[in-house]
């Protein structure tokens, strides 16, 4: 199949992302955008992680251009609130050196001084946590801090902003048609191929490759095409969302660099600081809890009884193939896990990466071997974010609610993939089938986090924030100090050396930290000005 043209249906981000995607990387494509104007977006998403930054380098987007039309802010970190267990929190900090030997020095100064596991981000992670712990920010241009800026802070904006922003000042610059209509059906050849897509207004639209970002209904791919959808719910309880937007009270010090996750009965509310306002959700599961109940429990936790609430309900998993004959889903038409982690317009964008780059390598031609391998790439790596959120619940040591009991008490996950017709996932060394099983087996076999260069980074923030240790003092002085052939005595100097060396440096960072601009000063200064 040679693709010389592409139908987008549906306005939402993924929409306009594919657009911006197709339009700035491949100037030999004609590209159109179909939305309905009586069909809503789902009218959520705020929050990113730093990977997407990568969007915005390649649609040659200034922060201080599109930020202030798209209500966003910077956020440095995420802190987890009452997941590990009620008054606890820990922190998630993007950037930092995280790799095997930093990995391994914290862990036997942790053991060494038995300290608690979350020291790991303090001793790993940026020095973002601290900015995000002082609520303050800065550029870092004279490099007084150990983070880079443009690339370890993400943002929070309004995802429905973000998409208009694209379409008026990236996508139609560039050269895509835009059409409003109802597409109401589909025509296909007699190998099943849509050969145009019908709209209420009675015009047909016709292209090679027809990109589905209908969201959650999957017009194309699932309803036309006929791609399975595998349910994450298994894994995932949280099948439904309340989201609304509340007033500051307090900009100065609401308006934080964090999303703050806190862990309630029946699910987690997300807080989100935009520009103009806070966006707030709670995402729970209907199987523990009913819509009225919910809306009480959040608004108790709000403090606030007249507020206006949107209900969502969560499509949750992936279909079995993402690339079907001529039609491609991406964003939720294709797949979500849930909003814990923000995983969803990173995982847009990943997916319109890897079709970037197969489209650029091949010269638009594809065959069937190139879309099975995109197919199975795909779906790996949202099992993978499936597999990642999933241990937030999974390590917890919560069991105060049946919800809770059932996250930490009551599933086998290791299981539970097996037979639902998920694809296979055989690691290269063929050691671990999925996650679960990867992390298990080092914790029960090495003692060890598993040290698997360049995968699971996130996982060991978590494993620390939940409490779960690398190794312990006596595994520590049995068998770690005397490897290696050196002198256990002057290791144990080594080891209080870099411990002296690290409480130095939070000393003089959180000094330092202290004298920057809070988060709220800072988007004055270089975003959105004094006035507002
Ligand atoms: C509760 C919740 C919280 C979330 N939080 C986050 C977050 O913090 N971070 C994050 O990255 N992601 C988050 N997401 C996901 C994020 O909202 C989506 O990835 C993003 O909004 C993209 O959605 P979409 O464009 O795929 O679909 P939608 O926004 O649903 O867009 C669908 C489009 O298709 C059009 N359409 C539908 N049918 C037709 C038709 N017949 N003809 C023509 N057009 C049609 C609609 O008009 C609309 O324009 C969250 C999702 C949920 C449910």
């Amino acid at each position: 199949m040679k693709i010389k043209s592409v139908l987008i249906v549906g306005g939402g981000t993924s929409g306009w992302m594919s657009a911006g995607m197709f339009s700035r990387q491949h100037p030999n494509l004609k590209v159109s955008l179909i939305e309905s104007d009586n069909i809503d977006t789902v009218g959520v998403g705020e929050s990113t992680i730093v990977l997407f930054n990568a969007f915005l380098d390649a649609m040659g987007m200034k922060d201080e251009d599109w930020m202030p039309a798209c209500n966003a802010t910077y956020k440095n970190n995420i802190r987890f609130t009452d997941f590990k267990e009620k008054g606890h929190s820990f922190d998630y900090p993007f950037g930092g050196d995280r790799g095997p030997e930093t990995l391994g020095a914290w862990s036997q100064i942790r053991a060494q001084y038995e300290l608690p596991t979350d020291s790991y981000a303090d001793f790993c992670g940026s020095h973002n946590i601290f900015l995000a712990r002082y609520n303050k920010n800065t550029k870092n241009k004279h490099k007084v801090l150990d983070f880079e800026f443009d690339r370890e802070t993400a943002y929070h904006f309004d995802a429905e902003l973000f998409g208009q922003y694209l379409r008026d000042k990236v996508c139609i610059p560039n050269g895509v048609t835009h059409h409003v209509d109802d597409v109401v059906g589909v025509e296909k050849d007699e190998n099943g191929y849509i050969t145009s897509v019908v709209g209420e207004s009675g015009e047909k639209y016709s292209a090679d490759l027809y990109v589905d970002c209908t969201g959650f209904k999957s017009l194309l791919l699932e309803q036309e095409m006929g791609s399975e959808f595998l349910s994450y719910k298994p894994w995932l309880s949280n099948d439904s969302a309340l989201a609304t937007h509340i007033p500051y009270t307090n900009k100065e010090e609401q308006l934080t660099n964090n999303t703050e996750c806190t862990a309630i009965n029946n699910g987690w509310v997300w807080d989100i600081p935009l520009w103009t306002n806070i966006g707030k959700g709670y995402v729970y599961s209907s199987d523990f809890v009913d819509d009225d109940t919910a809306a009480k429990e959040f608004k108790s936790h709000l403090g606030i009884e007249d507020v206006d609430l949107l209900k969502i309900n969560i499509k949750h998993g992936v279909h079995k193939e993402a690339w079907v004959k001529n039609v491609i889903g991406i964003g939720l038409s294709y797949a979500f896990v849930e909003p814990l982690e923000s995983t969803s317009l990173v995982s847009t964008l990943s997916l319109l990466g890897r079709l970037s780059e197969l489209l650029r390598m091949y010269d638009n031609k594809v065959n069937q071997f190139i879309i099975d391998g995109f197919n199975y790439g795909s779906q790996v790596e949202m099992n993978n974010f499936k597999d990642f959120v999933s241990f937030h619940y999974k390590m917890s040591s919560r069991n105060d609610t049946p919800y809770w009991r059932y996250q930490t008490e009551g599933r086998d996950f290791i299981n539970i993939g097996e037979n639902l017709g998920f694809v296979p996932y055989h690691r290269p060394d063929g050691m671990a089938l999925n996650e679960y099983e990867r992390l298990l087996y080092h914790d029960n076999i090495g003692h060890n986090w598993p040290l698997t260069p360049g995968q699971g980074d996130g996982v060991y923030y978590l494993m620390a924030g939940m409490g779960i240790m690398p190794f312990g003092k006596i595994f520590f002085e049995r068998y770690v100090l005397p490897q290696g052939g050196e002198d256990p005595k002057e290791k144990l100097e080594k080891i209080k050396s870099l411990y002296e060396e690290w409480q130095t440096d939070v000393e003089n960072t959180i000094k330092y930290v202290k004298t920057l601009p809070s988060s709220h000063q800072f988007l004055q200064e270089n975003i959105y000005g004094f006035d507002k």
